[in-house]
C-alpha cells in the first residue's frame, strides 16, 4: 500500500480513524523525526510497522529546541526521499505539517518543562532545547493518538476497554531525548507506551545522524573517536573491569580536529554521574556512557549502554 501524505491535525485524525477502522486495527504508533530519514529512522519506522496496524510518522523540523536560527535554517529538508523512505519500510501515514499548523498562535505561551533532568549534557550546551522538544513531543504525540470515532462493533471498538493500543517510537541515539520522553509520559500521565529503539551505526561504528551529511571526509574520519571510544568503555564493563575512562578520553582528545564537549558514565535513569569508583572497582550493574562534541563545525553526540 502507498503512503498517504496529510499536512493537517484534522487531515491526519480522518485517516488514521478511516485506516484503523479499515483494517479493524487494534493498535496505532506514532514515530516522530525531523526528516532528512536515514537506516536510523527507517529502523525505528520498521519496528513500528511490524508491531502496530496503523504507523504513523511526523516530520516536523521544530523551531522551538533550535536555540539557533543560522542551525534551524541549515537543517536538511528532503521530503520526497523523506516519503519514499518511509513508504518503503510500510509506513502508512506522513504527517508533515506546517510550522503554522503545529503553532497557530505563534510560539506556545504555555510549555512544557524539562525540569532538571533537561537542564544537564545536551541541556547545558543547548539552553531550552528540551522544553522546546518535549513542547512538540506533547503536541505530536496528541495528533498521532488513536481518534475517537471508530466503527461501533469494531475489532478496535471490541479491543480490551474500546481503545487501540499506542505506542510512540524513539530512538537510543538521542538517550536524554528518551529519558525526557519517558519522564514526561509518566509525570504527566500520557496514555501511551514509549518504545526505545537501539542506535543504529555504519559499518565503522559511527552512529547515523542527520547531521553526518555535513563532515568533510576528513571529519567523518576523525569523528570515529567517538563511537571508538564509548566501544573501549563497553568492553571494559561487559569484562566486568574497572571503567577506563582516561584512556578513553585521551583517544578523543587525540583526534585534533574534535572538540570535546562532555564525555562520562551516568545512571541511565537519572543520568546522574555514576560514583567516581566504576574508575577503580569493577563495572557491575548498568551505566550509560554518554559523549558529545563538535567535529569541525558539526556537533555530534553518542552513547552507549553499558551492563555487566
Ligand atoms: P530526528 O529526526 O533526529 O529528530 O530523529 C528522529 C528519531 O530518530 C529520534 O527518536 C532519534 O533518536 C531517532 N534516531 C536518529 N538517529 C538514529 C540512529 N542512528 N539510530 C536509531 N534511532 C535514531
Amino acid at each position: 500500500m502507498s503512503i498517504q501524505l496529510v499536512t493537517t491535525v484534522a487531515g491526519l485524525k480522518a485517516e488514521s480513524v478511516r485506516l484503523l477502522n479499515a483494517k479493524q486495527g487494534t493498535s496505532q504508533a506514532l514515530v516522530p523525526t525531523m526528516g532528512a530519514l536515514h537506516e536510523g529512522h527507517a529502523t525505528l519506522a520498521r519496528t513500528a510497522v511490524e508491531n502496530n496496524d496503523v504507523v504513523v510518522a511526523s516530520i516536523f523540523v521544530n523551531p522551538l529546541q533550535f536555540g539557533d536560527a543560522v542551525d534551524l535554517d541549515r537543517y536538511p529538508r528532503t521530503l520526497d526521499a523523506d516519503l519514499a523512505l518511509l513508504e518503503e519500510q510500510g509506513v502508512h501515514l506522513a504527517f508533515a505539517p506546517s510550522v503554522e499548523e503545529v503553532y497557530p498562535g505563534g510560539e506556545p505561551l504555555v510549555r512544557v518543562t524539562s525540569g532538571r533532568l533537561g537542564e544537564k549534557w545536551e541541556g547545558a550546551s543547548r539552553p531550552g532545547h528540551f522544553d522546546g522538544a518535549l513542547t512538540v513531543v506533547a503536541k505530536l504525540l496528541h495528533y498521532g493518538m488513536p481518534a475517537a470515532g471508530l466503527t461501533a462493533g469494531s475489532a478496535a471498538g471490541a479491543a480490551a476497554g474500546g481503545l487501540p493500543a499506542y505506542r510512540a517510537y524513539f530512538g537510543q541515539k538521542d538517550a536524554q531525548q528518551l529519558a525526557l520522553v519517558r519522564q514526561m509520559v509518566a509525570d504527566l500521565n500520557f496514555p501511551v507506551e514509549i518504545v526505545g529503539v537501539p542506535t543504529v551505526r555504519a559499518e565503522d561504528g559511527l552512529a547515523l545522524s542527520s547531521r553526518n551529511r555535513f563532515l568533510s571526509d576528513e571529519e567523518r574520519d576523525a569523528a570515529l573517536v567517538l563511537s571508538r571510544a564509548l566501544r573501549l568503555l563497553e568492553e571494559r564493563a561487559n569484562a566486568h573491569e574497572p571503567l577506563d575512562l582516561d584512556s578513553a578520553l585521551a583517544l578523543v582528545e587525540s583526534q585534533p580536529l574534535v572538540s570535546l564537549d562532555y564525555f562520562d558514565v551516568v545512571d541511565p535513569r537519572t543520568l546522574e554521574p555514576l560514583a567516581e569508583n566504576c574508575r577503580e572497582t569493577p563495572f557491575r550493574g548498568e551505566g550509560l556512557a554518554l559523549i558529545a562534541a563538535k567535529v569541525g563545525p558539526v556537533r555530534l553526540i553518542d552513547n552507549m549502554p553499558l551492563n555487566s
